[in-house]
This record gives structure tokens, sequence and C-alpha cells, in this order.
């Protein structure tokens, strides 16, 4: 195995996997408009092609793999990406993050497979509300999903929740004793102002400090735990010994330690989140370019990267929603939802 680093010295090393750019919710800080332009059917990499590109990548360091979306559980036959990726010795984390509308009936057959980990996205324990946010009104399912990871017999699950002011940020302890129950760690998520977030604003945002004081004022005494890994959510203790995770992207972003990068559903290769440019992967693959060449094409631009994208948004003055409705349509690859999150 060759590990390349970047401009700044960091490692290539986690791959957020779209397997799908179609989403059965339509949160609204993700997917808040009434029509989409998608990816066409034709352009989307089969399972072999994804199993391909994740052997150039490991043989360069990546030794996690998440399979995101859009809903990942709506690409037909998951489980058996799912088996294929989990025979490779180099995966160290093969885990899925999902909105949980299809758990209760994939997760046996996830676990089966030979997943490691299941992320279930679960922004509030209301169903009117979950129902406002997302315009569906299928909470229920969401929990009868969760609740399939243990039985399944999943560890290590997690939930993410996006704080946004005035929406569910009363519900932060109400979201850490649920968590508990499952069980699962809860991580929250600041409102970024991504691609797709077109609804974004600076005052919707609740930072990082802002939920300590909240959870402090119920809990008592929060323990920050001290870990200077790639992971995204910085840990801490609650009094009880109940473990939580904060991901600041947008207050405080990381961009220093980030190892990840994405591939979109139809094979384009992003080396950040904010990224308005990816690389083509597909494309040479399918002309015939063997292992090699895809690892030199990738070792070279990953080599040349200098992305830091929260962290120059956080520098920014006026901050607004990153991009219009109309660059969105015309290049859907600029969404969250078909970058993977
Ligand atoms: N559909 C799946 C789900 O919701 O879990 C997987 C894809 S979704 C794009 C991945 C993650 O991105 C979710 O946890 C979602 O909450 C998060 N996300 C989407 N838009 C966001 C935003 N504007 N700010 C912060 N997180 C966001
Ligand atoms: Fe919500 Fe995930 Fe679908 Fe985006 S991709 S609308 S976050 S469920
Ligand atoms: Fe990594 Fe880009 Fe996110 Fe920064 S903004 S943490 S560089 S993906």
């Amino acid at each position: 195995m060759t590990r390349v680093e970047d401009t700044l010295g960091r490692p290539l090393r986690n791959l957020r996997i779209s397997v799908t750019d179609r989403c059965n919710l339509r949160c609204q800080y993700c997917m808040p408009e009434e029509e989409y332009a998608w990816l066409p059917r034709a352009e989307i990499l089969h399972f072999g092609e994804i199993a391909a590109l994740v052997d150039v990548f490991t043989g360069l360091g990546v030794d996690k793999v998440r399979l995101t979306g859009g809903e990942p559980l709506l690409r037909r036959e998951l489980p058996r990406l799912v088996r294929m990726l989990a025979a490779k010795p180099a995966l160290r984390d093969l885990a899925v993050t999902t909105n949980g509308l299809l758990l209760a009936e994939q997760a046996s057959a996830l676990r089966e497979a030979g997943l490691h980990r299941v992320t279930v996205s679960l922004d509030t324990l209301r169903p009117d509300r979950f129902a406002a946010l997302t315009r569906r009104a299928s909470h229920a399912q969401v929990l009868e999903g969760i609740a399939a990871v243990p039985r399944a017999g999943f560890a290590g699950t997690k939930l993410d929740t996006v704080v946004i002011r005035g929406l569910n940020d009363d519900e932060l302890a109400d979201l850490v004793e649920f968590a508990k129950a499952v069980p699962a760690e809860l991580r929250f998520i600041e409102y970024m102002d991504v691609g797709g977030a077109t609804r974004w604003s600076p005052d919707q945002v609740v930072s990082r400090r802002e939920m300590l004081e909240l959870l402090e004022r119920r809990y008592g005494r929060i323990e920050p735990i001290v870990d200077d890994g790639p992971a995204p959510a910085d840990r801490y203790r609650l009094p009880d010994g109940t473990v939580f995770g904060i991901i600041s992207s947008t207050t405080q972003p990381f961009c220093a330690r980030c190892d990840r990068s994405r591939l979109t559903a139809d094979g384009t290769w992003y080396l950040c989140l904010y990224a308005t440019a990816g690389v083509d992967l597909r494309g040479p693959f399918r002309a015939g370019a063997g292992p090699e060449a895809l690892t030199a094409l990738i070792t070279g631009r990953w080599r040349g990267r200098t992305d830091r994208g929260a962290e120059e948004r956080l520098a920014l003055r006026d901050r607004a929603p990153l991009l219009q409705v109309a660059q969105l349509r015309a290049d859907p690859r600029l969404e969250m939802h078909t970058r993977g999150g």
C-alpha cells in the first residue's frame, strides 16, 4: 500500500460513497425545493465498478468507507454491495448513514452481509416536527428502524442530529436520553451552509458552545474527552458517564485534520464537501483505465489538495447559502444529497 498525503500533510483514509442521489425524505436543510435534477441512470456506478474503485482507494490508504446518499437504502440490493465491500480485508470500518425509513426491513440483511456499523439521522422525537421538517409523515417508521439496529446485532451505532434554532434546539437532552436507551451514541451537528441548504441563515446555527450550555443546564458539568484523531466529532461525557459528540463544522471546522473525500453515485470524486468541481473517475474507468492509471490519477489529485472549505466559509464576513437554486439545477453534484453529507 502506498500512502498519499495532500499539501497540508493530510492522508487519504476516509471515503464516503453515495450510492444514489434519490431520497424518500425532503429535509428542509438538505432538499427544501419542490423539484430536483437527478443524475442520469446510465451514469450511476454499478456495484462492480464501486468495488473496483474501492480497491484503488484502499491501495492508497483508505481504510474507512461509509455508504450514504441520498438515501442509501433506496439503492436496490444494497446488501449485495455491502457483501462485496465487507470481503475486503483492507477496510477496517464499513458503515452506512441512513434516514432509517427502510431500516426495519433491511437491518438484518445488512448485518448478515457484513456491515460493521449504522448511523441513523434523527433530528426530532416529535412526529409533528418530523413531518414539518421532512415533508413526510414517517416518524414512526424511523423509530422502528432505529429499534431494529441493535436487534440485528449491530454495536457502535450512532444517531446524528442536525440542530437548528427554533426547530429542535429544545430537544437536545431528550435526544441524549433516547440515544442512551437505544443504545447509541448521539452526535449533534451544526447546521451547515453546504450546497442544497438554500434556506440556511447564520441565525439558525446553534453553535457547539451554545449546545454545551444548553446541556449543562440540564446535566451539570460536561467533561470533554481528549482525542486528537481525525474524527469530526468532538466527544463529551455527562456526569452519569453518557458519551455524546458535537460536529462543529460551521463554527469550529476541523479541515486541518480532514482525511475524507467523497464519491458521488455517478463516480465523481470530490476532495472537499464544499468543492465546486470534482474529478471524473467513471469516465476513465469505463474507457478502460486500469488500477495503475486510476491510482496515478487519484494520487496526483490528492497530492495537490489544498481544500479547507469550511474554514474558508468561516472567514467570510457575510455568510449566506453557498449556492443558488439555479446553480444546483445546472449541476446536481453540488447538492449535499448527491455528495452524501
Ligand atoms: N439520507 C441519509 C441520511 O439523512 O442520513 C444519508 C445522506 S444525508 C445527506 C447525510 C447527513 O447529512 C445526514 O445526517 C444529514 O442530517 C446531514 N446533512 C444534510 N444537510 C445538512 C446541513 N445543511 N447541515 C448539516 N448536516 C446536513
Ligand atoms: Fe434528509 Fe438525508 Fe434525504 Fe438529505 S439525503 S433529505 S438529509 S434524508
Ligand atoms: Fe474536509 Fe472540506 Fe469538510 Fe474541511 S470543509 S473538513 S476540508 S471536507
